[in-house]
């Protein structure tokens, strides 16, 4: 997988201040500068003025000013399992790759063994992987090479299929169907700062599939860059407190 960021307010945490110091403020925010608005806030600095207030709202769970920085993630290669599970978070908006107007009609059926078009989860190949709904405890090299080839054959022969089905005519939207939920689709996506902490609640979670769990810490690197005093405060003292931000 590959998670980019396509787009993306610029001075969030600026944003965040301002909507923040709306709620306390006799003053018009939108008639003064920054550092006015900012002025009786405790800190040396801006930097630290910044630091006490989106600390104080997020430990004191004001979470609405927060819903105003939005950000847009271009994701590649996530498989459809990851994005049923994905596109359940009903804030965010999504633009997702179609089945019926892209047909993978020149992919090797033989490369899909490699890692082409079909997501290959670790247990297929990884004999030290331990997934949380695992029936069996250890497995020997044996079982794990059995697993890799049912595996492989399964997802090469339902691509041979489904391309065996485009050349008898059928249109890709029906032909998809003997696809495997692991096939690889591109995502795009746009939400705000509270909703990425709450996917981020929900998804980086011990309990969440591990797909899902590496997206949503990838999301969460991008989101370290975009609004650093928020999300450092997130990975500090909130992550893996779970579904805090929408009780
Ligand atoms: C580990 C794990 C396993 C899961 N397993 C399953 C499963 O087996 N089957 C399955 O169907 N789903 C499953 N889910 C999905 C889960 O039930 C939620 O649908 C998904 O995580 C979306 O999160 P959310 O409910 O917080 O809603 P979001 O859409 O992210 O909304 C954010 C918040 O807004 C509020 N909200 C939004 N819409 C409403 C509404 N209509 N009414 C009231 N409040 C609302 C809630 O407070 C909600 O938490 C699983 C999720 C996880 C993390």
């Amino acid at each position: 997988m590959e998670v980019t960021l396509l787009e993306a307010t610029s001075d969030p945490e600026e944003l965040v201040c301002k909507a923040a110091r709306n709620d306390y403020s006799g003053e018009f925010v939108g008639g003064q500068p920054f550092d006015a608005t900012m002025e009786t806030v405790e800190g040396a600095d801006m930097e630290e003025k910044k630091e006490t207030l989106i600390g104080h709202l997020l430990e004191h769970g004001h979470f609405g000013p927060f819903e105003h920085p939005q950000i847009t993630f271009a994701v590649k290669g996530v498989s459809r399992s990851c994005m049923a599970q994905i596109t359940r978070h009903r804030h965010v908006s999504f633009d997702v790759q179609s089945m019926r107007y892209v047909a993978f009609d020149d992919i090797d059926p033989a490369k899909v063994r490699e890692g082409e078009l079909v997501v290959t989860p670790p247990s297929a190949t990884d004999p030290d992987w331990v997934g949380r709904n695992q029936k069996t405890g250890d497995i020997d090299e044996e079982t794990v090479e059995r697993r890799t080839e049912v595996f492989n054959d399964t997802i090469e022969h339902a691509v041979e299929s489904y391309q065996e089905l485009l050349d008898l005519g059928m249109p890709p939207e029906d032909a998809r169907f003997v696809l495997p939920i692991g096939t690889k689709v591109n995502i795009v996506m746009s939400m705000n700062a509270r909703m990425l902490m709450h996917v981020a609640d929900m998804r980086a979670a011990a309990d969440a599939q591990w797909e899902i769990r590496n997206l949503t810490e990838d999301l969460l690197d991008i989101a370290a860059d975009w609004c650093p005093i928020t999300f450092a405060h997130y990975e500090e003292h909130m992550k893996n407190r779970k579904n805090r931000l929408a009780p």
